[in-house]
């Protein structure tokens, strides 16, 4: 029996500005607002984990070894703010490369791999968790491991205020423009 939630975070494009494939501490630009949601879930007692695709592994744009550098630069970014990060989840794969981390997985979003891992890892209780993520296949996964919110944050979007519900199909989830404001959901 575990009430451990846990708030999990997309990277690129919820962290950093999704520049594409980004590895490197010099062109990472943290968004507005994610610090602040981040220091708001920890004082609700969330732990923060970032579930991320790095498929630029996969089709050798950069070495793993890169991305655990630069993942822990974050971490840092984030502890000298005041916040933990718990732990950085990645998918290094690609269903179309070959090679090491060619092929299929079960943990590329929208497969549920990496938050089932945290929720054993962490003892998480996922019904009770919350994902923000800024594409569909974030939604997805969030809906596929049982989460309790999912959160679609679109920076321009024409959302005025959050929460929104928006719906795709069967699967509904939040509609966000503002990070810090999707504190409220918490
Ligand atoms: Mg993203
Ligand atoms: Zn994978």
């Amino acid at each position: 029996m575990t009430t451990q939630r846990a708030l999990l975070l997309d990277r690129d494009g919820v962290i950093n500005i999704n520049h594409g494939y980004v590895h490197r501490t010099e062109d990472c630009q943290f968004i507005p607002g994610i610090f602040e949601l981040c220091r708001e879930a920890s004082r609700k007692n969330y732990l923060i984990i970032i579930v991320t695709n790095q498929s630029g592994i996969a089709r050798n744009y950069y070495p793993r070894e890169q991305f655990h550098v630069f993942s822990r630069w974050i971490e840092h970014q984030f502890w000298l703010r005041g916040i933990i990060i718990q732990h950085t989840y990645h998918c290094p794969h690609h269903p179309k490369e070959s090679g090491g981390f060619g092929g299929f997985c079960t943990c590329r979003k929208p497969k549920p791999g990496m938050l089932f891992k945290a929720q054993k890892d962490f003892k998480l209780d996922l019904s009770r968790s919350i994902m923000v993520g800024d594409s569909l296949s974030d939604m997805q996964c969030a809906r596929i491991a049982g989460l309790k919110e999912a959160v679609l944050f679109k920076e321009h979007s024409t959302a005025k205020y959050v929460p929104r519900l928006a719906k795709r199909g069967k699967k509904p989830y939040y509609l966000a423009n503002d990070l810090a404001a999707i504190a409220a959901l918490l």
